[in-house]
């Protein structure tokens, strides 16, 4: 259970990191090299942080 626990906490983090970049107007861009991430990158993972080639 806290492995579960600690995976949710983990996967909050992201969403609500995802929303402050939202706000920030740098959602679904890489935060390594700046490029725009894939719809099909955001459709997998909606709070994803960098472009696949920096996963
Ligand atoms: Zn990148």
């Amino acid at each position: 259970m806290e492995a579960d626990l600690n995976r949710v906490e983990a996967e909050l983090g992201d969403v609500e990191h995802a929303l402050t970049r939202l706000d920030a107007g740098t959602y679904g861009t890489c935060e390594v090299c700046g490029s725009a991430i894939s719809d099909e990158g955001l459709q997998a993972a909606p709070a994803a942080r960098r472009c696949a080639d920096h996963a």
